[in-house]
């Protein structure tokens, strides 16, 4: 079923030629920001040196830290009263990145993510359980106002509570769910622990994002459902999901170009890299009115199919995210920077000097064990003192990262010391 048939099937031709039409507007707007009139100036650059979509190769990168030092209100282009809605990436300790949108912009992201859902072959007779985290977090009400703009019925039941989640899927008939990969597999395994064989609950689609996941765990998970799970790829920055959605032949991920400029480059030379070849994804909002970002790097790698998609669609796909090149873990679909929780340890004098982060999946959920050697006086010989300490240290986490790790306490010189650059992230995750 195609949302917008026009856009969707659009000539590559024509295609390019609403992008560089496009582009040359949101520089314009762009410019209305302190950001990036500095930005283009001290480049020498004015939208009437982009003659080609080529030449957008011309004009600077944007990167996660321009968003951090012009927090919060750098690079809006519009004035208070036009906005309506803020978003932020997940994770939380040290600066945020905020997006800030006008009513335009939430409702071409409706539309862009109704476009989504109905390639992914969702129609209005569909109930569509929407199992991620409402809030701040683009996933909970991104894929909501798709799911309402495309006319399913929404259970707007947030992240959590499995038990609640079968029950909900019972009584309402879901036919579509939304959800972290990790979290499906979580409900398959609770589902079958309480006896139940997943399949006789109906689903028909699982959009699945958030986390990079293998093709053989979507396998995995189309086995044990009987549903056909669709990769779903977005980032606060581009809006949150709808940036880049598997069509229901699933070749790949579908990037709308008429909303977003792709380009993939070496992420050491910032050089395009020719399609196919695997680099970091790098994207350009063509539609965006509150704050337009261009040439925005994702640290996402990835590379262009090299063929077309046999839907018919002209937008080109991405192949599945192979992770980042950048030191950005997702744990339980949440975004954690290793130097956030070293900033959160270094606030406790009783830390000494080596620690490590290990990740582990267990029953397909996500575990984080933070590994803290303390100071040679922190152990009094009491452990109450401990238990103090790792139960302050598990809140200030759990508040700071939105993702409570286990703590474990060691004695100096326990931790392996590190010969070249200390290793502190070991990733026992496989997916
Ligand atoms: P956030 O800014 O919180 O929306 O997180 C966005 C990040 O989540 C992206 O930059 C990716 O690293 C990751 N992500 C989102 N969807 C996917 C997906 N389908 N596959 C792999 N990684 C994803
Ligand atoms: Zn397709």
């Amino acid at each position: 079923m195609y949302w917008a048939k026009e856009i969707e099937e659009m000539s590559r031709d024509q295609l390019q030629a609403l992008q560089l039409k496009k582009l040359r507007e949101v520089m314009a707007r762009a410019m209305r920001s302190d950001f990036y009139q500095r930005k283009f100036e001290q480049a020498g650059l004015t939208p009437d040196d982009i003659g080609s979509i080529g030449d957008v190769t011309k004009i600077p990168f944007t990167v996660k830290d321009d968003l951090r030092d012009n927090y919060p209100y750098g690079l809006l282009t519009v004035p208070h009263k036009d906005l309506v809605r803020m978003h932020a990436s997940s994770g939380t300790t040290g600066r945020p990145t905020v997006i800030f949108h006008t009513i335009e912009d939430i409702r071409s992201w409706a539309d862009l993510m109704a476009r989504s859902l109905a390639a992914a072959g969702c129609t209005p007779e569909d109930v569509f359980q929407n199992m991620t985290t409402y809030g701040m977090f683009t996933g909970g009400l991104g894929l909501h106002y798709g799911a309402e703009t495309l006319g399913m019925l929404i259970i707007p039941a947030s992240a959590g509570n499995t038990d609640r989640q079968i029950k909900l899927m019972q009584d309402f008939k879901t036919t579509v769910i939304h959800a972290t990969p990790s979290y499906a597999l979580h409900i398959g395994d609770v589902m079958q622990a309480k006896g139940y064989d997943p399949h006789q609950f109906g689903i028909r689609i699982a959009v699945l994002g958030a986390e990079p996941y293998s093709a053989s765990t979507a396998a995995k998970l189309d086995e044990t459902f009987g549903f056909t799970a669709i990769n779903s790829y977005g980032l606060s920055e581009m809006n949150g999901p709808g940036v880049a959605f598997e069509c229901a032949r699933r070749e790949g991920m579908h990037i709308w170009e008429d909303a977003y400029i792709a380009e993939i480059i070496d992420p050491l030379t910032g050089q395009p890299l020719p399609d196919g070849e695997e680099g970091e994804l790098v994207l350009t909002t063509l539609d965006r009115r509150a704050m337009p970002i261009i040439r925005y790097r994702t640290r996402d790698l990835t590379s262009f199919v090299d063929a077309p998609c046999s839907c018919g669609r002209t937008h080109r796909l991405l192949t599945r995210f192979k992770g980042r090149s950048d030191d950005m873990l997702i744990v339980s679909g949440v975004n954690i920077f290793p130097s956030q929780i070293e900033h959160i340890l270094m606030e406790f004098p009783e830390v000494g000097t080596n620690y490590q982060i290990v990740l582990e999946r267990e029953k397909a959920l996500d575990r984080m064990i933070v590994k803290v050697e303390l100071m040679p006086e922190a152990f009094t010989g009491d452990i109450k003192d401990l238990n103090n300490i790792r139960k302050r240290m598990g809140e200030s986490m759990r508040s700071g990262l939105l993702v409570r790790p286990d703590v474990e306490l060691l004695e100096p010189g326990t931790l392996p010391v590190a010969q070249g650059k200390a290793v502190r992230v070991i990733d026992n995750r496989k997916l």
